[in-house]
Order: structure tokens, then C-alpha cells, then sequence
């Protein structure tokens, strides 16, 4: 990890506050999308896609959102050697960003979330806590 070996302004960049905040605010975004990826899939096992309409654009949007997040702040931690060829992260960073628009534009996807929440159409049947713990899945505390 590059945080560990390289020493800006007198210290090791992973003694620094500044960036232990970013690497914890990473490792917590990463988690939460990867748990929303997964009971997604665990939704559409039991429901099918169009059960898990709502699911399915939610990770399409929180998904490459977490990853451009991340690259942009390794990116940060590299300075100006993650913008250059040396590393591959600008050209992973663009990479993300296409997923951001090539599967579907956030905002259409945030649009189709919406209008399922405010239809009542989600597998929750809106936000209430009885719905909420409806959609937990068996056998798992709620
Ligand atoms: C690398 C790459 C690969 C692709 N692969 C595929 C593929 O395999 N299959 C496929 O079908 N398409 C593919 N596309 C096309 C992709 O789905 C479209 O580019 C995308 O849907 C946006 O459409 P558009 O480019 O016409 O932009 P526009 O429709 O003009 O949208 C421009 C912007 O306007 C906003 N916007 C548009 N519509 C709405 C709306 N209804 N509500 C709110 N905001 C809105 C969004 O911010 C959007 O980014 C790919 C695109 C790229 C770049």
C-alpha cells in the first residue's frame, strides 16, 4: 500500500489523519456497496430482476459511484504519480466513470428509483418498518 512506504512533508503518509480518513471512509464505502450488491442478488434469487427493479439501479449507480470515490482519493494519495502512466489509476478512474453513464445515466437510474418508491412498487411496498423487515431475509436479524 503506498500509504505505508511514501513520506510527504516529514511523515509516513499512513500516520497522517488526513488519509487514515480516507482509507476508513473507503474500506466502510466499499463494504456497504458490496452488501448492497449482495442482498440485491439474494433479492433477485428470490423475486426475479423485475422484483428487484429498484435494487438493481440502486447498485448500478452505488457501485462505480464508490469506485470513482476511491480511485479519486487513491489518485490523492499518489499526488501527481497517480495522474500520470506511471500508475493505471486515471485510466481505472475513467474507466468507472463510463460505467456511471454507459449502463444507464445515474440520474435515469436515480429517476426510475424514485418513481418505484413513490409508487409503492419496491419489494418493500414503500418505507414503513413492517415492509422494511419484510425484506430482511429469513433467518437473519432484522
Ligand atoms: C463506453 C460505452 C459503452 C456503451 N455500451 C452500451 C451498450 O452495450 N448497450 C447500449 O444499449 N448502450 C450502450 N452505451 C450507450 C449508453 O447507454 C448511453 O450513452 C447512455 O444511456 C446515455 O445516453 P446518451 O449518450 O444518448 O446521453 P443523453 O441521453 O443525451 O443523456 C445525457 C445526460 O442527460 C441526463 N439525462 C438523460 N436522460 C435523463 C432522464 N430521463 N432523467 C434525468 N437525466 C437524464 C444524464 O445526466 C445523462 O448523462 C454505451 C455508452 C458508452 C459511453
Amino acid at each position: 500500500m503506498i500509504a505505508k512506504n511514501r513520506v510527504a512533508f516529514g511523515a509516513r503518509l499512513a500516520d497522517q489523519g488526513v488519509v487514515q480518513d480516507l482509507i476508513a471512509r473507503s474500506r466502510i464505502e466499499i463494504d456497504q456497496a458490496r452488501l448492497y450488491v449482495q442482498r440485491t442478488a439474494w433479492l433477485i434469487d428470490q423475486h426475479g430482476a423485475k422484483g428487484a427493479r429498484s435494487e438493481i439501479g440502486g447498485i448500478k449507480v452505488a457501485a462505480p459511484n464508490v469506485a470513482t470515490t476511491v480511485i479519486a482519493r487513491t489518485i490523492e494519495v499518489f499526488g501527481g504519480a497517480g495522474l500520470s502512466d506511471d500508475t493505471p489509476l486515471a485510466y481505472f478512474y475513467a474507466w468507472a466513470r463510463v460505467l456511471r453513464i454507459a449502463d444507464g445515466p445515474d440520474a435515469v437510474h436515480r429517476r426510475t428509483i424514485a418513481r418505484l418508491e413513490l409508487n409503492g412498487k419496491t419489494l418493500r411496498g414503500g418505507a414503513g418498518p413492517a415492509a422494511l423487515a419484510s425484506a430482511v431475509p429469513p433467518g437473519r436479524p432484522a
